[in-house]
């Protein structure tokens, strides 16, 4: 695989070189907005440490990652009054990855509205 890119887009937001909505931050993860929301309320949620996807993480960053989708998930439906959510990774180009610093998307979902293209 791949080596891992420091100069990709999430690394420059952890490191504070572009701007981001940050919703949420632990000593192991970060989340923000998602700069082309899908859904209202649409966040992404990562790991502190460089991991390029799924297929580099280690179980100590895959666990971290899934507690703050848990918890955030429980928040959006809270905040947006949402009907469910819909958790969405890629991994690889080939795998419609775009990003390669491991990240998992949160999208609240309401009953019959579509997810934006
Ligand atoms: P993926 O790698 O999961 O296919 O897509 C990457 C996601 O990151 C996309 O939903 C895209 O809108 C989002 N994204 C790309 N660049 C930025 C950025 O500079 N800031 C933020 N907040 N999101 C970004």
């Amino acid at each position: 695989m791949t080596a891992y890119d420091p100069d990709n887009i999430f690394a420059k937001i952890l490191r504070g070189e572009i701007p981001s909505t940050r919703v949420y931050e632990d000593d192991d993860t970060l989340a923000f907005m998602d700069i082309m929301p899908r859904a209202d309320g649409h966040l992404l949620v990562i790991p502190k440490t460089p991991c390029r996807n799924l297929l580099d993480a280690s179980p100590a960053q895959l666990a971290a990652v899934m507690a703050t989708t848990q918890k955030l998930s429980h928040a959006v439906v809270n905040a947006f009054g949402a009907d469910g959510v819909t958790i969405q990774q890629f991994n690889e180009a080939a795998g419609g990855q775009e990003v390669f610093h491991l990240h998992f998307h949160v999208l609240p979902r309401h009953a019959d509205v579509s997810l934006r293209a």
